[in-house]
């Protein structure tokens, strides 16, 4: 009784912070998963700024939605085969070391590292092992998190990185499963929480995170922020940012 208490108390003070869904890449000269949209994000002073990763075949890091670029599958293609190739703003595809780099440069804009699935479980932990091994290079642990569809990438992360916040994406598990699995957080679609109206509250009562991608109407920012989601996914951070300091107010 005592912890439901004081999880109320927490959630009555607490507020939804932003994610920028690839970077803010909705606005011009940008480009998803972009250093551009990185750098637009840092601008946007928003919380978090999300990107998506894949590994090539030779084992670097690269920043990229599509698992297939200029006909190429990234996990199939050596990165010298994917170099110059470019993304819808001009910009080189952006390996990861280059996208962490901008991200250094402005310590208050946390990273949320999302690994792509990749063809084997094999392949995935090559790409657990190589980003984990870059952020602790670059000494950024503190300033990133990581999220994936993978349960299998998110349990190597959490066995790589054990002081790593990790979030689950896929939806088909409870906030009971995902604590079970020794994650960190929910991060689902934001009708999956919809559907579920107690998985903020369970989530919350377990000391998981809850996070909701990728919502752009102003109805549902609204609805999510009401129901007490600690981020908010999107593709237009400064919508929501509005949103939420006019509820400050
Ligand atoms: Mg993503």
């Amino acid at each position: 009784m005592a912890s439901l208490l004081l999880w109320q108390a927490v959630a009555a003070v607490s507020q939804t912070r932003v994610i920028a869904h690839r970077g803010f890449w909705d606005t011009p000269g940008s480009a998803q998963n972009s250093i551009t949209a990185l750098q637009r994000a840092q601008q946007a002073g928003v919380y978090g700024s999300e990107l998506d990763i894949l590994l090539t075949s030779d084992g670097v890091p690269v920043v990229n939605h599509d698992d297939v670029l200029g006909g190429m599958r990234i996990e199939d293609t050596p990165y010298g085969r994917l170099k110059d190739l470019t993304l819808p703003n001009g910009e080189p595809l952006p390996t990861l070391e280059a996208y962490l780099e901008q991200g250094k440069k402005d310590p208050s804009v946390r990273l949320v590292l999302e690994i792509k699935p990749h063809s084997t479980t094999n392949r995935e932990d090559c790409a657990v092992l190589a980003v984990t091994g870059l952020v602790e290079r670059l000494g950024m642990e503190a300033q990133v998190e990581y999220i994936s569809f993978s349960l299998n990438i998110c349990r190597k992360l959490k066995e790589f990185a054990p002081e790593a916040q990790v979030a689950y994406l896929e939806g088909n598990l409870s906030p009971d499963d995902v604590k079970r699995a020794g994650l960190d957080g929910i991060d689902y679609h934001h009708s999956l929480l919809a559907t579920h109206p107690d998985w903020v509250a369970r989530a919350h009562a377990l000391g998981l995170t809850v996070n909701a991608w990728t919502v752009n109407r102003e109805e549902d920012m609204r609805r999510l922020i009401e129901a007490g989601a600690d981020f908010i996914t999107t593709d237009n951070p400064l919508l929501l940012q509005k949103l939420l300091s006019e509820k400050k107010k």
